[in-house]
């Protein structure tokens, strides 16, 4: 049987056209995207649209806008069997990643596509995206059920976890990267999904929640050489700062300086939780490997895997909102909770 999807634009590049008459953007009428794109009907037995008014550009995204989305797939989940949400290429990381720990109980997909050209350009990478994502939304196994239930990025031929991706390039057409966790599928003349490595619901049949109250607490701490003690101690005294995302070098590694281990001990005996993760793209945190993640260690830094940043901030978004407990938060954050580490 056909799939009914529901395709939510949110706003982004992908969304605009050129008038022929004028060769200026405007606004691209997702109502009549079957009109648009007839090869749709092949693949789907409806489609239908809600788009945001006025659309936003990415950088605009708040946590607000991430309840509003999960809310609306929420409230049609049983309508539909997949959802496809155009989103602007900038935040489409974070918004994945904060989505898939919003949700609970997954069992349909919900794929996150945009584009680098508008779709009304000529060259637009915008159709293809569109077209697959919809494809994959809409895939089905022989007993009627998702193919992919996760919240997934489409980009560029290739579908990913949410929650494993990074925004890399701001010109090519893949513009994004999946470095820790391989792609779940791949658009050639066939759709190949890549089974293994997708995670399945142990119930299809159980209740979606929303979890959506997050908690904004948190901010990004890169180190680099030559950081000063003016800075770092500021940073650790923002008021109300619950956690640290702290950006270290290589394997987990920080400068040894004893003012900056000492600060960083103080944040945490003060409650705050500072979570290691890498300021690389590929490759994961140990705090095992050298000295300096050693001395991390010791002090309490709990480590964040082979999390990318944007997973980082979405976790610790949810669990600061859904826990009080530090030493809770903290065991959770050592978790695998929606396969954005590589632990078990
Ligand atoms: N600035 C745009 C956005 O993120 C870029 C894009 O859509 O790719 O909304």
């Amino acid at each position: 049987m056909k799939s009914k999807i529901l395709l939510i634009y949110t706003g982004g590049t992908i969304g605009m056209k050129q008038d022929p008459d004028t060769m200026t953007l405007v606004p691209f009428n997702f109502t009549q995207i079957l009109d648009e794109v007839p090869e749709l009907k092949k693949i789907v037995h409806k489609i239908d649209i809600f788009s945001f008014d006025p659309p936003i550009d990415s950088s605009e995204i708040e946590v607000q806008i991430w309840v509003d989305i999960a809310n609306l797939i929420k409230e049609s989940y049983s309508i539909y069997d997949g959802f496809v949400v155009l989103h602007g290429t900038d935040t489409m990381s974070y918004s994945a990643s904060a989505l898939s720990f919003m949700f609970e109980n997954l069992g349909k997909p919900v794929i996150f596509t945009g584009s680098q050209l508008p779709i009304g350009m000529l060259r637009t990478d915008g159709k293809e995206n569109l077209i697959s994502s919809i494809e994959i939304a809409a895939a089905k196994d022989s007993l009627g059920r998702a193919i992919v239930p996760e919240v997934c990025v489409y980009f560029e031929s290739q579908l990913y976890r949410g929650n494993r991706t990074t925004k890399y390039n701001a010109e090519n057409f893949r513009a994004f990267r999946s470095a820790n966790y391989p792609c779940l599928a791949e658009a050639g003349i066939h759709i190949k999904y890549n089974t293994p490595f997708i995670n399945y619901p142990s119930l299809y049949q159980d209740e979606l929640r929303v979890n959506s109250v997050m908690d904004t607490n948190v901010a990004i701490f890169k180190i680099h050489p030559g950081i000063s003690v003016a800075v770092t101690d500021s940073f650790l005294k923002i008021k109300n700062l619950r956690a640290v995302i702290l950006e270290t070098y290589g394997s987990g590694n920080a400068p040894t300086k004893s003012w900056f281990i000492d600060m960083l001990r103080d944040a945490i005996e003060r409650g705050i939780i500072i979570l290691n993760v890498s300021q690389c793209l590929a490759g994961s945190v140990d705090m095992e490997a050298y000295s300096t993640g050693i001395l991390l260690k010791k002090i309490g830094v709990v480590s964040g895997y082979d999390s990318t940043t944007e997973a980082a901030v979405a976790k610790l978004f949810f669990l600061l909102g859904q826990h009080n407990d530090v030493h809770i938060i903290k065991e959770l954050l050592q978790k695998n909770l929606r396969g954005e580490i590589s632990i078990n």
